[in-house]
């Protein structure tokens, strides 16, 4: 019978967990209606849930008249924030403290007259809220043969979108290193999401296949599956157990999961359980 390896502590990461509960929070404890501009995660499966308890997913600002914002873990752009006070909103601050550390490096700086340089996506809703602290002069470097033209930059200051992959953030260092005198970085990358390549690296070199569990709108998720198929083990992310098919079981003697930092654990559980029922079809039962 094939063995199953779950990564520890995969699933929901601290900051998700926060946002989260202080999400059930607000409904449960205000008069107000309550929004987030944006899925609170990138976990479709989640937001539904939250919808379902009262959390309104809204894409503008101007589609709320009054009730209350929670702002999601990635952060938002402080014009934005500007604006939810303008109009009266009541706002929950759920930014994730590891993106709010990068907001104010950032900001700190611009202020102290750096170029600030964000390696990460730059459509990623934290990328463009690190970007806004630095009054939106920041440039985003998302790989590192990006051509940037940074010479004419006396000092350079550099901050990592926190869900960035370690050695992605070494090379792009290296790479800034040759363009200026003077630089500064800050390391803004999160443990959880470092700590979970690793485990999930490990994992994936010792098994047959790798399951990857998480919304197919989740960097982080989508990140891990890159991961594991770079180290040359077949690979496969689904969103739930529905994703699962049963020919990919045939014959694997080991199988990895893993889950991003959106991925709640119930989902995890019914990809397992899943799992197991799949491979029943395909293990011989001893007869005793
Ligand atoms: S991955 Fe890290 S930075 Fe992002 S929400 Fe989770 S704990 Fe915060």
């Amino acid at each position: 019978m094939a063995k199953i390896f779950v990564v520890k502590n995969s699933g929901f990461c601290f900051g998700v967990k926060r946002a989260i509960r202080m999400a059930f929070y607000a409904v449960k404890n205000n008069q107000r209606k309550v929004f987030t501009l944006g899925p609170l995660i990138h976990n479709p499966q989640v937001v539904e849930d939250l919808e379902k308890k009262g959390v309104n997913v809204v894409e503008d600002l101007k589609e709320i008249d009054r009730g209350c914002l929670i702002i999601r873990s990635h952060g938002v752009h402080p014009r934005i924030l500007e604006s939810a006070k303008k109009r009266r909103l009541k706002i929950i601050d759920a930014t994730c403290p590891f993106v709010k550390k990068a907001q104010n490096n950032a900001r700190l700086l611009f202020d102290q007259g750096y170029q600030v340089i964000v390696v990460g996506e730059a459509n990623h809703p934290e990328v463009k809220s690190i970007v806004g602290y630095a009054k939106d002069k920041a440039l985003v470097l998302n790989n590192t043969k990006n051509h940037l033209n940074l010479k004419r930059f006396k000092k350079i200051g550099v901050i990592a979108q926190t869900t960035l992959n370690f050695d992605l953030f070494k090379q792009a260092i290296d790479k800034l290193v040759e363009s200026t005198k003077e630089i500064k970085i800050y390391n803004t990358m999160c443990n959880a999401t470092s700590l979970m390549q690793e485990k999930t690296a490990k994992l994936a070199g010792k098994v047959d296949l790798m399951i990857v569990v998480g919304g197919h709108n989740s960097a982080n998720t989508t990140r891990l599956a890159k991961l594991c198929r770079g180290i040359g083990t077949k690979t496969y992310h689904v969103e739930t157990s529905r994703g699962l098919k049963r020919s990919w079981f045939k014959d694997v003697k080991r199988i990895g999961i893993t889950a991003g930092t959106s991925t709640p654990p119930w989902i995890i559980q019914g990809v397992v359980k899943k799992i197991k029922s799949l491979e029943k079809i395909y293990t011989p039962q001893s007869s005793g």
